[in-house]
């Protein structure tokens, strides 16, 4: 009796060893496909959008920071029944992951849209060793002019994602090195002193190093690249004003070939981190008037793709029901719930071709937005010969 006993155990014990291996195997198996659709789905977003639609000029508008409750709340402050991003065409929302467990940054979120490819936070233009071609890149071959104006330093991570290749968004003077030796046509934001150590070096026989704004239209009549690190703030109206800047730079760029032209509302995100929200606000009304500048071109142009849209959600904004939202209540009761990014879906609002293809229901990735991009540039300057 005694025998088969032993046998049994033996067998028992066999039985487990194998179910466990299988077990691990079964998981490991399930990890490894998960990681590697993930990755492909990040990496290539889902299936072309835009198959058809061709646009001569793209007008892509970042409001760094802005979720849905930052415009809500815009509107509640300048009693307002809707903002001007809101009157273009269509309307939806964008995922914002990066492939870093956190929130997404601005550098790597600005890359999705940039480069159609996820990265870790912090990367700019590229993953680990690899560089991956941006927008602006790709446009410059087809012969496009390129540009682009932000509210902030010019080597701040949403630009610099749009215009150079480092491993983190604090080399600052790599990324002004690459902008330098780059092809853009328009370059407009702040930072003299980062930038005034390169003025020898920016200043070319086409390019003109611009301080104020009376430089900015000298360089237009020239007909000179323009590298504009203003030595003032923005204003709220006027010349100076971001409307009247994403102006200049839009005629600085217009060409037979078209233009990309990126604006970039840097500073809702600065006070959605610092909890104050008046402050937000003018910031997101400032672009909210030059989006409302380029729509009028956009709608005149009809061959000119815009889309206002965000990187990422800050400071985890939430409305107090109906009632009680008010201007008074707005600032003595914290309507920011955080001092960080979320991962909260962010809207977008377009208008020109390809939109009809554009699904509004479903949220788009933030790597569709390249893909869509760059299908309308390679489909309008398909026949067009390759710049020198
Ligand atoms: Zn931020």
């Amino acid at each position: 009796m005694d025998e088969p006993i032993k046998k049994k155990k033996t067998l028992t014990k066999k039985h487990k060893r194998i179910i466990i291996i299988t077990s691990i195997i079964l998981i490991v198996t399930t990890i490894v496909s998960l990681g590697t659709w993930a990755g492909f789905y990040y990496q290539y977003g889902s299936d072309p959008i835009v198959e058809n639609a061709e646009a001569k000029n793209i007008i892509l508008m970042i409001g760094d920071g802005m979720g849905f409750n930052h415009i809500e709340a815009a509107k509640i402050y300048k009693k307002l029944p809707s903002l001007n991003m809101e009157a273009l065409d269509i309307h939806g929302k964008v995922r914002t992951r990066s492939l870093s467990i956190l929130p997404t940054d601005s550098a790597a979120a600005a890359t999705a849209i940039a480069t159609g490819y996820k990265v870790q936070n912090g990367e700019i233009g590229m993953h680990g060793k690899q560089t991956y071609e941006n927008i602006f890149e790709i446009a410059k071959k087809k012969g496009k002019k390129v540009g682009f104006v932000t509210t902030k330093d010019a080597c701040d991570a949403t630009i610099a994602a749009f215009s150079s290749h480092v491993k983190n968004r604090n080399m600052y003077d790599e990324i002004i090195k690459q902008q330098i030796e780059s092809d853009i046509d328009v370059i407009v934001g702040m930072g003299t002193k980062l930038y005034d150590p390169y003025a020898d070096q920016i200043n070319t026989t086409d390019r003109k190093y611009c301080k104020t704004i009376k430089d900015i239209k000298e360089a237009i009549t020239n007909k000179k690249k323009i590298f504009a690190i203003l030595e003032e703030e923005m204003a709220e109206h006027g010349e100076s004003s971001l409307a009247e800047i994403v102006d200049y730079a839009r005629r600085a760029l217009e060409n037979d070939n078209g233009f990309i032209l990126l604006v970039e509302g840097a500073k809702i995100d600065t006070y959605s981190h610092s909890n104050e929200i008046v402050e937000m606000i003018k910031e997101l009304s400032d672009f909210d008037k030059a989006v409302a500048k380029l729509t009028t071109y956009a709608s005149e142009n009809r061959e000119t793709f815009m889309m206002v849209t965000a990187d990422h959600e800050t400071g985890d904004l939430k409305i107090p029901n109906v009632e009680k939202a008010t201007i008074e209540n707005m600032e003595t009761q914290n309507w920011f719930k955080s001092k960080h990014h979320t991962s909260a879906d962010v809207p977008f609002f377009a208008i020109g071709p390809g939109c009809e293809e554009i699904p509004r229901r479903t949220p788009l990735d933030n790597t569709d937005i390249f893909h869509i991009c760059k299908q309308l540039v390679e489909n309008y300057n398909k026949n067009l010969p390759l710049a020198a």
